[in-house]
C-alpha cells in the first residue's frame, strides 16, 4: 500500500491546534525525512483560541524544529501573518469576519467563521506565494467517518485549486492511537483528552459545541461567555433570523452565563458537537 502521508508537490498541512492535526504533521515528517521543499504547515488563529492551544502551536515548532505560519483573517478578506507574541488573544479576527458580513453572526444555516477565517485565509496566503493548485493534508480521523465521507466525496469543497487529502483515514488512525502518542511525548496539549476530545479546543465557545459542554465550560471560566454574549448582544441591532444569534435554537450565551451556576442537567448530557473543517 502506499504510503498516505508521502508528499509529491505542492502541500499545505493544516494544523488546526488540537492532537489529531498535530499528530498527522508527525506521521508527514516522519514518512518523508523532513518537511519536503514545497511543503508549508499552516496554523489559523481565530482570536478566541484557549491560550493552551496557541502554546501547544509554538512547542510543535519548537521541538519538531518545523516552521509553522500563523495567520489571522483581517477584513476586507484579507490576511495578516503572525505569531506567536502577535497573535490575537480577544477575538478580534472573528469580530472582522463578522464585520465583513454586516454584522450577521456565522450559525447553523450559514458556518462562515470556519471556511472564512481558516480555509479560505489559507487559500488567499497560498495564492499570495504564486500556488496555483495544491494538496491539504487535514487531520481527521478513521473513527471520524461522517467528515471523512465528506472530502471523500468532494476532495474539492472550496475551490478546483486545492485537493483534500485526509491520510489519518487512510492509515485507520482512531483517537485512541492519537491519545497514545501524545502519552508518550515530552510535551502536549494543555488541555483534558477526554475519550479522544478535546472539550476545550477550536474556538472557547463554538457554537458547534454542544450546550452542555459550553455551559460547563462557562462555569469553570465564567469570562468565556463574555465575548461571545457581546457578538449576540450587536447582532440583535443589525440582523434578523439565524444571524442575529449563534444558534437560535437553544439559549443565548448572555442567559447560558446567567445558568451557569445552576444544574447543567438543563441540557441534553449527550448532543453531539456538530462537525465542521475547525476539528481537532
Ligand atoms: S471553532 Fe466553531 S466558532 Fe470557531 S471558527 Fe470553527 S466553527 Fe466557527
Amino acid at each position: 500500500m502506499l504510503d498516505p502521508f508521502k508528499i509529491d508537490g505542492n502541500t499545505c498541512i493544516s494544523l488546526s491546534g488540537g492532537r489529531t492535526s498535530a499528530y498527522l504533521l508527525h506521521r508527514a515528517l516522519q514518512s518523508n525525512g523532513g518537511l519536503p521543499d514545497g511543503t508549508l504547515v499552516l496554523f489559523c488563529n481565530t482570536g478566541k483560541e484557549e491560550e493552551a492551544t496557541l502554546r501547544f502551536v509554538r512547542d510543535i515548532a519548537e521541538h519538531w524544529q518545523v516552521p509553522v505560519t500563523w495567520l489571522e483573517y483581517r477584513l476586507g478578506g484579507s490576511f495578516q501573518v503572525v505569531d506567536f507574541d502577535t497573535a490575537s488573544r480577544s477575538g478580534e479576527p472573528y469580530e472582522q469576519v463578522i464585520q465583513q458580513r454586516n454584522g450577521v453572526l456565522p450559525n447553523l444555516r450559514a458556518r462562515y467563521c470556519s471556511s472564512e477565517m481558516k480555509t479560505r485565509t489559507m487559500h488567499r496566503y497560498l495564492r499570495s506565494l504564486g500556488w496555483t493548485d495544491w494538496e491539504t493534508m487535514i487531520g481527521i480521523r478513521a473513527d471520524e467517518p461522517r467528515r471523512a465521507a465528506k472530502f471523500r466525496f468532494n476532495p474539492h469543497p472550496e475551490t478546483k485549486a486545492e485537493y483534500v487529502r485526509v491520510p489519518l483515514v487512510d492509515a485507520f488512525v482512531s483517537a485512541r492511537d492519537v491519545g497514545e502518542f501524545w502519552q508518550a511525548q515530552p510535551f502536549d496539549l494543555a488541555l483534558p483528552n477526554i475519550k479522544g476530545k478535546t472539550m476545550h479546543g477550536n474556538c472557547d465557545l463554538c457554537f458547534l459545541k454542544p450546550a452542555a459542554q459550553v455551559l460547563s465550560l462557562i462555569q469553570e471560566k465564567p469570562e468565556r461567555a463574555v465575548w461571545w454574549a457581546e457578538q449576540e448582544q450587536k447582532a440583535e441591532g443589525v440582523a434578523h433570523g439565524d444571524g442575529a444569534r449563534f444558534r437560535n435554537d437553544r439559549a443565548s450565551y448572555a442567559q447560558m452565563a446567567a445558568f451557569a451556576d445552576q444544574q447543567t442537567d438543563m441540557f441534553d448530557q449527550d448532543e453531539e458537537a456538530i462537525a465542521c473543517f475547525c476539528g481537532d
